[in-house]
């Protein structure tokens, strides 16, 4: 066979026609590799959603550049016997001898790590592309952090404002505020969501069936399930959910962005992350639909800046430390905790009812909420002091929107402060009172959320004065925690002795919660 100019090889996460691997595709010359292979589904234990969400979207990302008439060596999962994707690329190489692999920089330090490895092995050029899906490139954002001794979000997010001109009147921000955290971040009343729209869900077509039908047979026993997958996994179905999400939800977003409650897995959230994160859509784009709904008076600014924040400001802002300090990230462990994860992170078998609550949407739909992944099931894992690694890994095989870029400074830098605080100030650590305000779970919960000791202190509760009991003198010398060392340190001695006694008891029978 004649040499091909380009091998392009598009990664799951990569599925846009316009991305720099593909601008200058020439179907005369070049050719796509894409490989669903059992290493990204296996290395950690990823739920069935996840996995068939990556190959629904590869697999009708292939129909659109077989429709540009692309040449196209799409490898499915059963019907090649290669485990890892360097392990396709090498056999594709010998294949087609190309001039070039033409690749956009993979958004995991260990696919990055592997082709480089590879491509110096191989001896053939390694083109390796700028990923312009973000709207900050790795350089940009290490030049930013190079002028910071400490990295926050709310000078990073104020740059990029500015820098991209967003809701901006001159060098101010619109409305001469940018932050309206205290118009937002309420919880419901005891009513709850009331008039929570359904959230778009995307009847899966037979593209998708066969995907499913695949995980099913070579991912049987991974957890979780497939029978309510209804992700938008096309770009047109992702733009409908963009615009289901502005038009119905995005008004109402700021205000309960943090509230949490029973069988409402959705609730006013835009549920577009994963579609974002595999490149089906441009945060570009979907800034510019809130903030259009903004302009035309159709959502208020609490609502909009709160948004434009979390994709302009907190997602440019992860993905930026991820790679800054990848690979020392993987490895944090401030704390040095060393528990496992209660095996009912796999299943939602707990009768603590926020983490059945919580654990159970996300094995049935591949998605939580942030203050479900942060204050549920995040900081459990910092109070029950489990390794980083073990929550990190259970993070990123549940989501269909995990990502290691994303995935993982999430979990280690903001849940469990493994990287003793490099961008978050403090630890985010609360009791049981924090979940009962923002939510109704513990009306259907066997424990008591202001109980610290008993059979019915809530795990939260106990676990919570534990850490201040722990870490009294750090969380003293912070101002912004120095109340909560001021509350345990007022704690009488015989109390404190019997939390300990207590909270020992409840840490060596996490499984049994
Ligand atoms: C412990 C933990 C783990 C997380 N893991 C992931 C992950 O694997 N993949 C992922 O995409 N997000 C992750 N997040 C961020 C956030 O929880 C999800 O992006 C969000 O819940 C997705 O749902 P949504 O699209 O309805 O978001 P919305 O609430 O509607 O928010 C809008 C968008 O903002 C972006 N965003 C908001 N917060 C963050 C953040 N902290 N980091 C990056 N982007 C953000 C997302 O793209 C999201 O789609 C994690 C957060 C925590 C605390
Ligand atoms: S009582 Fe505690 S464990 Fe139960 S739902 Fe409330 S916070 Fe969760």
């Amino acid at each position: 066979m004649k040499r091909c100019r380009h091998l392009i090889f598009v990664l799951g996460d990569q599925l846009d026609e316009h991305s720099t691997a593909l601008v200058d595709v020439d179907p005369a010359t070049d050719i796509v590799l894409m490989a669903e292979v059992p290493e990204e589904s296996n290395h950690v234990w990823s739920s069935k959603a996840r996995t068939a969400f990556f190959f629904a979207a590869m697999r009708h990302f292939a129909a659109v550049l077989e429709m540009r008439k692309i040449k196209l060596d799409y490898r499915r999962i059963g019907a090649h016997r290669f485990d890892s994707l360097v392990a396709v690329l090498s056999d594709a190489v010998r294949q087609y001898r190309p001039q070039a692999i033409v690749v956009v920089q993979p958004g995991d330090w260990r696919v990055e790590q592997a082709l480089l490895a590879f491509g110096r092995a191989a001896n053939v050029e390694l083109q390796i592309r700028e990923d312009t899906h973000f709207l900050c490139s790795r350089r940009a954002f290490a030049d930013w952090a190079s002028g910071y001794k400490q990295l926050r979000l709310e000078f990073f997010y104020r740059m990029m404002r500015k820098r991209h001109d967003i809701m901006m009147e001159g060098d101010a921000p619109l409305q001469g505020r940018w932050n309206f955290d205290a118009e937002n971040r309420r919880a419901f009343s005891i009513a709850g969501p009331t008039n929570a729209p359904a959230a778009l869900r995307i009847r899966p077509d037979a593209i998708t069936r066969e995907a499913m039908a695949d995980v099913e047979t070579h991912f049987a026993g991974h957890p979780g399930t497939l029978d309510h997958f209804a992700w938008p996994v096309t770009r047109k179905d992702a733009l409908r959910a963009l615009q289901a999400f502005v038009t119905e939800r995005l008004a109402t977003f700021g205000r309960y962005q943090d509230a949490m409650w029973t069988d409402e897995p959705f609730l006013y959230h835009s549920h577009i992350s994963a579609a974002m994160n595999v490149k089906l859509i441009n945060p570009r784009e979907v800034i510019a639909a809130v903030v259009d709904a903004f302009e035309a008076g159709r959502a208020p600014i609490e609502a909009v800046e709160g948004y434009v924040r979390q994709v302009l400001g907190w997602r440019e802002f992860i993905r930026g430390v991820y790679w800054l300090d990848m690979p020392g990230i993987r490895e944090a462990n401030h704390f040095r905790h060393a528990r496992k994860l209660p095996a009912w992170y796999w299943t939602g078998d707990t009768q603590m009812n926020c983490m059945k609550q919580a654990v159970g949407q996300t094995l049935k739909h591949g998605y939580a909420h942030h203050i479900q992944r942060l204050m549920v099931t995040g900081i459990f894992g910092l109070l029950a002091e489990i390794e980083p690694k073990e929550l990190e890994d259970w993070y990123l095989a549940v989501y269909i929107d995990a990502v290691d870029w994303v995935e993982l400074p999430n979990v280690a830098g903001m849940a469990l402060f493994a990287n003793g605080g490099r961008f978050t100030s403090k630890p985010y650590i609360a009791s049981g009172q924090y979940i009962k305000r923002m939510s109704n779970y513990c009306v259907g919960c066997s424990y008591r959320p202001e109980a610290k000791i008993g059979n019915d202190a809530c795990p939260f509760t106990t676990l919570y004065w534990h850490f201040l009991d722990q870490h009294g003198e750090m969380l003293a010398r912070n101002p912004r925690t120095s109340l909560m060392a001021k509350n345990i340190a007022r704690m009488p001695d015989a109390d404190r002795a019997a939390l300990r006694v207590h909270a020992t008891m409840t840490l060596n029978s996490l499984d049994a919660l």
